[in-house]
C-alpha cells in the first residue's frame, strides 16, 4: 500500500449525526460538509469539485479556504466506514484508518516486493501469510501486519 493513493476517500464513509453538522461547515452545491473547500469572488465556500463542475461558477478564479477554524472542523466531523462499519471516526483521520487500519481494506501482500500478487483484506493477511510461499523467501523485514 505504500506510495500508493486512493481516489475518492468520500465513497469509503457516510456522516453520521448529519444533521448536528454546523450549517457553515455545509456546501450549497451538493449539501455535504465540503471537501476541500475553496472560495469564489464572490465570497461563498463551496467544494473545490463542486465549483469545478458548476458552469456559473468554473471560470472564476477560487482561493483555498485556509479559515482554521473551519477547517479543522471539517476534520473533527463524526463518520462511519463504509468498508467495517466503525463508527467515531474523525473525518481528519479517515484516511488514515484505511491506509493503515481498516480490516476490510483491500490490501496488497506484505510480500509483495518478492512477486506475491496477492490482493485481499487486510483482515486476511495474518490466513495469507500462513499460506504464502513468497514470504519465506524474505527480505527479514519485519511483517507491518
Ligand atoms: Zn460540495
Ligand atoms: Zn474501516
Ligand atoms: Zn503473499
Amino acid at each position: 500500500m505504500v506510495g500508493r493513493t486512493i481516489r475518492n476517500m468520500e465513497n469509503y464513509y457516510e456522516y453520521i449525526n448529519e444533521e448536528s453538522i454546523e450549517k457553515n461547515l455545509i456546501c450549497n452545491l451538493c449539501h455535504k460538509p465540503f471537501i476541500q473547500p475553496v472560495i469564489t469572488p464572490c465570497v461563498k465556500t463551496f467544494c473545490r469539485q463542486c465549483v469545478e463542475q458548476a458552469p456559473d461558477y468554473s471560470k472564476q478564479e477560487l482561493l483555498s479556504l485556509t479559515d482554521p477554524s473551519v477547517l479543522i472542523a471539517l476534520d473533527q466531523i463524526q463518520v462511519k466506514c463504509k468498508l467495517c462499519d466503525e463508527i467515531n471516526l474523525e473525518r481528519g483521520h479517515f484516511q488514515n484508518h484505511i491506509i493503515k487500519l481498516c480490516p476490510k481494506a483491500i490490501v496488497t501482500c506484505p510480500a509483495s516486493e518478492n512477486n506475491c500478487h496477492w490482493i485481499g483484506l487486510r483482515e486476511e493477511v495474518p490466513i495469507h501469510l500462513s499460506l504464502c510461499s513468497y514470504e519465506s523467501l524474505g527480505t527479514n523485514s519485519p511483517s507491518k501486519y
